[in-house]
């Protein structure tokens, strides 16, 4: 028998025997954290990548050699190369995703070892979360994103990297559609029985109309009620049809990509319309019960682009404090591309950003909207951004942020030292080169 507190071995992970999980081309991959070079081994046996979008994908794919292997060296103690993310973070003290899997799956370790046959098989009725990344269809072309999550960026990536109108990679992008397939969504269909955790990305997730209609089939099946339903959005949208839909569901959790405040926001993931947000973010906070929207947690990608500015988001959440609402934004540090990263930027505007933010922190301190594990989690986060602005230097890329931040601004009519005119001086000395 195990427990969570006891897994069968100390590199054991609940996540290969009860989640699903595909990326925004619709190939299987353990999780969202398996993203070492073997990320991509879930291959059949002429080489192809397992697909949910094919007919029986999601049952090939989840016994595959790839998926029987992985499960046997979990058993055995080994750490898979495919979970190099999970086990790195562990070994600097960090909490990884697998060890938050083994406690919020946990109930079912017992359950899906028993049903695991010798050569690594486990039905797929042990499937009890899924996460799809549901295709590049968004409305949005963020700068620090790529054509994998979103198509409109295509016409500025050949412009910007000079690619030939025919470039085999981008048309392959262009094409993506496995999120509209009969075959995919049958194959969400035969989960619903065993389902407890649903969560869709993007993309946008909430522009996919058949996303709703599964949520209806849910519905329709009684299941609705024992699923925990989550999305990663923009939130430029929010369709009338959810307040019918997603009350029937237990909860409904929501993640919203913000990356600065107002104008910010709408430079770095154009053309977002903050009024549409703003509008949004207060229907889910003033008519929660409508949206049966327990939980909101805005991320912000901390990049060259927000570093000097993110008080301003802060302080919008901050105002914006309610049950429903976490006040205190996920930080996560942009690391590609990396000619947008906050190392990039010069030594002057590096020392503005750090004191900005310890101002920020020092004007809140003694009054943050809530105390505890989440407002730590936020100060060391924001400590963390300081230390590492500075303890790395890739100025030697600062060329490359220029050129491309020159490229968006001519494609999208904006002029980067109107939105944020600490950088006029740099772009007013660095010369224009060819396609900048
Ligand atoms: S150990 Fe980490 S990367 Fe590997 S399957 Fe578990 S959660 Fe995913």
């Amino acid at each position: 028998m195990s427990d969570p507190a006891h897994p069968p071995s100390p590199t054991y992970c609940v996540i290969p025997w009860t989640h699903v999980f595909a990326d925004e081309q619709g190939q299987m991959r353990p999780c969202c954290m398996a993203i070492g070079d073997r990320s991509r081994a879930n291959t059949d046996a002429d080489g192809r990548p397992h697909e949910v979008g094919r007919p029986g994908g999601i049952t090939d794919g989840w016994n595959s050699a790839f998926m029987r292997d992985l499960r046997h060296d979990m058993l055995a103690g080994r750490r898979p190369d495919v979970c190099t993310q999970c086990f790195s973070e562990e070994d600097l003290g960090i909490r990884s995703y697998r060890q938050d899997a083994n406690v919020t799956l946990g109930a079912h370790i017992t359950g899906a070892l028993a049903a695991t046959a010798p050569d690594g098989t486990v039905p797929t009725t042990a499937i009890r979360s899924a996460d799809f990344r549901l295709g590049n269809q968004c409305n949005l072309r963020c700068r620090m994103c790529s054509p994998m999550s979103s198509k409109l960026l295509i016409p500025e990536w050949r412009t910007m990297f000079g690619l030939a109108d025919d470039d085999p990679r981008m048309t392959a992008l262009e094409r993506i559609n496995w999120f509209d397939s009969d075959a995919f969504w049958d194959n969400c269909v035969a989960l619903i029985p065993q389902l407890e955790k649903l969560h869709f990305a993007g993309g946008e997730p909430l522009i996919i109309p058949r996303a709703l209609d599964f949520l209806a089939q849910v519905i329709a099946a009684g299941r609705a009620q024992d699923i925990v339903l989550s999305y990663v959005t923009n939130l430029t949208t929010l369709p009338d049809r959810v307040t019918t839909l997603w009350p029937a569901f237990r909860e409904v959790k929501l993640v919203v990509s913000l990356d600065g405040y107002d104008a910010l926001n709408t430079f770095i993931r154009f053309p977002a319309n903050w009024q549409r947000i703003d509008t949004h973010l207060r229907a889910l906070i003033e008519r929660s019960a409508d949206y049966n929207c327990t939980k909101i947690t805005v991320n912000t990608t901390v990049q060259a682009y927000n570093v000097l500015h993110l008080a301003e988001l802060f302080e919008y959440l901050f105002a914006r404090t309610a049950p429903n609402v976490v006040p205190y934004p996920r930080l996560t540090l942009l690391s590609w591309p990396s000619a947008l990263s906050v190392c990039v930027l010069p030594a002057d505007i590096k020392a503005l950003a750090a004191e900005r933010l310890r101002a920020f922190v020092d004007r809140w301190n003694g009054r943050w909207p809530v105390e505890g594990a989440e407002l730590e989690r936020f100060t060391s986060a924001i400590d963390g951004i300081i230390t590492h602005m500075r303890g790395s230097d890739t100025s030697s890329e600062l060329p490359e942020f220029v050129r491309r931040t020159r490229a968006f601004d001519a494609a999208r009519g904006q002029d980067i030292r109107v939105i944020l005119p600490e950088f006029a001086p740099l772009f007013d000395e660095l010369p224009r080169t060819a396609g900048a």
